[in-house]
């Protein structure tokens, strides 16, 4: 029986040099390779500064802190989205409130966004407060989903209007791009993953990006437990002291191992995303013809979607499935026989308001989001990465034919 795992992350020699010259120098905390790695992703995405992070998720906590978000705050998160996003939010103190997102971009819906500022908000002293909470709103932070870049020009747009901040988690959008706009040059901090199941890895993995030198410097210290180097020993050469603490900091390094593997995966990166294009065009293509039950994920124009990963849906009037519990019953058994038949799905991701810990918290219904409760139930990550073939492909599809054929 064939096998194919949801992804595989693309090695070769380059990653094992690295990684040995890393070992041989002696030099494994974070250093120059750390410090190359961040420079030349930042500058593959037209950004100046890049802040390498031990994940995506300490990657977003040093950026909210940086930004100012703490307790007696409120943060905007779409509902559809990896846990990270809203745990992050959670880890400052303040809390996630979320808004729904789109069925056919998976990405946060800017009239619900705009909606849910305008009714749950009040303006006093410049600021906006929850009406139920009194909580500070203190900004947004859009996910760019599955590589597909939200419509981040109109968030920006919300945020400048109502003066919010914007932290933008780009965990799956690493060489994502609006026009020739990379994810990260939007005009605010974002933050990638170097997680296996990513474009590019570096074990476990993360990096800040921001054009804006000084919050760079400020994340820098952060990351190093709050450390600013003394002037005195700075311009004396004193070496020997330690620095100063003038903040309560974190430690957020990458090791200088895991800097020589992203070294050596950063150079992938176009190929990787080429190929995985190339993937998802034929999945699209063998799917038109083949698969009615399953709904294609889209590229609006001008968008460049990196397929971190290629999520469909099933077609729910298609399948005449009268229910989302029904359809995320039947979504399930028809993953589970993929897998007996070799195949390794996923559901896209979940619903956050449906995951213990904010379903407890918060109390949340399940059709509070609709949409995101619909893409937890209807969604599929089928296999794609570099080294598969066409021939690959559509032995998946027609598996998959079969398989629903079966049911
Ligand atoms: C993967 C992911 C994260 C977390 O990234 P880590 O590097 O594993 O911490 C956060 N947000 C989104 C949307 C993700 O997909």
């Amino acid at each position: 029986m064939k096998k194919y795992p949801v992804t595989k992350p693309y090695f070769s020699q380059e990653e094992k040099d690295l990684i040995s010259n890393a070992l041989d120098s002696g030099w494994v905390a974070q250093g120059p390779n750390v410090t190359e790695f961040e420079k030349q992703t930042a500058y593959h995405e037209g950004i100046n500064e890049g802040v390498a992070t031990t994940s995506c998720t300490t990657a977003l906590h040093l950026a909210m802190v940086t930004e100012g978000l703490s307790n007696g705050m409120d943060a905007i998160a779409p509902a559809f989205t990896f846990v990270a996003t809203t745990n992050a939010i959670v880890a400052t103190g303040a809390t996630p409130i979320l808004v729904d997102i789109h069925r056919d971009t998976f990405n946060i819906d800017t009239d619900k966004l705009n909606e849910l500022i305008e009714k749950q908000y009040v303006q006093e002293n410049g600021k906006l407060k929850n009406k139920n909470t009194g909580n500070t709103l203190w900004g947004i932070v859009p996910v760019h989903e599955f590589g597909l870049c939200c419509d981040i020009y109109k968030v920006n747009m919300l945020a400048e209007k109502y003066n919010l901040k914007v932290v933008e988690d780009a965990a799956c959008a690493l060489g994502a791009k609006i026009g020739e706009t990379h994810q990260g040059a939007f005009g605010n901090i974002s933050c990638v993953s170097f997680h296996p199941r990513k474009s590019i890895t570096t074990g476990e993995g993360g990096m800040v990006f921001t054009d804006d030198a000084k919050l760079a410097k400020r994340m820098r210290e952060l990351r190093t437990h709050g450390s600013t180097v003394s002037a005195d020993a700075r311009d004396k050469g004193k070496g020997f002291l330690l620095p100063e603490f003038n903040e309560a900091g974190f430690n957020y390094r990458m090791t200088d191992v895991q800097g020589a593997m992203g070294l050596a995966q950063v150079k992938k990166l176009d190929y990787i995303i080429e190929e995985k294009r190339k993937g998802a065009n034929n999945y699209n293509r063998l799917i038109a013809s083949k698969l009615p039950e399953f709904i294609t994920p889209i590229e609006p124009k001008g968008y460049f979607h990196t397929y971190q990963s290629y999520v469909c849906m099933l077609n729910d009037d298609v399948l005449n499935l009268p229910d989302l519990q029904v359809g995320g019953d039947y979504r399930n058994i028809l993953l589970q026989k993929l897998e007996d038949k070799g195949i390794a799905t996923r559901q896209g991701t979940h619903a956050v308001h449906m995951l213990g810990y904010y379903k407890n918290k918060f109390g949340y219904k399940s059709e509070d989001y609709p949409n995101a409760y619909a893409c937890d139930h209807l969604s599929i990550t089928l296999p794609l990465y570099v080294g598969m073939t066409e021939d690959d492909q559509e032995y998946i599809v027609d598996t998959i034919r079969n398989t629903i054929d079966e049911m």
